[in-house]
């Protein structure tokens, strides 16, 4: 029985190396696989037989079997890659490709820049608070980036080392000089122009472009603000904390708190900055177990812009439009749109939103 065995494992070795050595191509290699080694074939049967022969023959008949499926595994795969190589070859040699379908996988179209992004959900906000979005011109005059501001002659501000000036063209008339014309530091301006061209009440704010010689991790020599001005009767300190309130919460989250802290700027009076209580730490400046949170450095506050009242010196200059500074009262805020962005996608370099690298930016689509 044994030795019947053996003789047959020998010629299923034989008369399957023939079949395998004449299989011409992967798929009847597969078939063949199946047919010599699978769960039903002749070679599986004769060792799920072992358990039945003579305890003597049980070891002949079990190595011969294990060495013929092995062989036969081996001759398999070696038949499979000669096959495989040559039909890839073939198929690079004769298949055409049309240039004209989509690539695999089809490239996605592009989205906003998360800069326009944020600035559209700043202004979808305060559109919800009644505000209109006014824009305004980049290349500027002096007189309303800084005069009708009230800023002093010899504000450092208006130094050369801060501010990017334009040399006036041909046409300007004689009394422009070298410094009247400058790209805006700050998208206040609009401030006085918005007033110049509205009576009160007045509800604005004014999103875009400001330049400042100033290049950092946190800087760019260009970057985006957005101003924001309310003027009517009986505006008072706590309509700004409100409108400041309202705003930050749609972007951060209904749970922010914000506080101010006295400040100075040339155009309001008072000045505060304001800040929102981290989102990170919930505003306790820990994370978990008395781990200081690294987004507010364990201040549990996050500085974000600068507002104030009006300064009745800025309603003086626009006091012929209807801004008389006895009879109507306004705040005015600005921050930074980098700033709000960095702080809500986690952005660590301002620089990166203008670097334009498709890494990046294809992690806000
Ligand atoms: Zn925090």
């Amino acid at each position: 029985m044994g030795q019947k065995a053996t003789e047959r494992i020998f010629e299923i070795e034989a008369e399957a190396t023939v079949e395998v050595e004449a299989g011409e191509n992967v798929a009847g290699l597969e078939e063949l696989r199946v047919k010599w080694l699978g769960r039903k074939s002749e070679l599986t049967g004769i060792l799920r037989g072992i358990a039945g022969l003579e305890p003597a023959e049980r070891g002949l008949v079990g190595g011969s079997a294990n060495k013929v499926r092995e062989k036969l595994e081996a001759t398999l795969e070696a038949r499979i890659a000669e096959l495989s190589a040559a039909e890839l070859e073939t198929s690079l040699s004769t298949d055409s490709i049309d240039v004209t379908l989509p690539g695999s996988p089809v490239r996605a179209v592009g989205h906003l820049h998360p800069i326009t992004r944020t600035r559209r959900l700043i202004e979808d906000v305060m559109i919800g608070l009644g505000y209109q979005v006014m824009e305004g011109p980049e290349v500027e005059h002096d007189f309303y980036n800084f005069t009708a501001l009230n800023h002093p002659d010899d504000h450092p501000a208006r130094m050369l080392q801060d501010t990017f000036y334009v040399e006036p063209g041909g046409g300007a008339p004689a009394e422009v000089g070298k410094q009247d014309v400058l790209l805006r530091t700050h998208t206040s301006p609009m401030q006085v122009r918005a007033m110049e061209a509205a009576p009160p009440p007045l509800f604005m704010i004014v999103p875009g472009k400001t330049y400042r010689r100033d290049s950092d991790a946190t800087h760019s020599p260009m970057f985006h603000q957005v101003e924001g001005l309310a003027v009517a009767e009986g505006i008072t300190l706590a309509d700004l904390k409100g409108t400041l309130l309202a705003m930050l919460r749609e972007i951060f989250g209904p749970d922010r708190e914000i506080r101010m802290r006295p400040h100075f700027f040339p155009f309001t009076e008072p000045s505060v900055e304001f800040d929102v209580s981290c989102f990170k730490c919930g505003g306790t400046g820990q994370l978990g177990k008395g781990d200081r949170c690294n987004l507010c450095k364990g201040i549990g506050w996050i500085e974000l812009g600068g507002a104030g009242m009006v300064d009745p010196n800025v309603f003086g200059f626009v006091r012929d439009a209807g801004y008389d500074p006895d009879s109507v009262t306004g705040f005015a805020f600005g921050f930074g749109i980098e700033r709000i962005a960095m702080l809500r996608h986690g952005v660590g370099d301002l620089r990166l939103f203008f670097d334009n690298d498709v890494r990046l930016l294809e992690q806000f689509s």
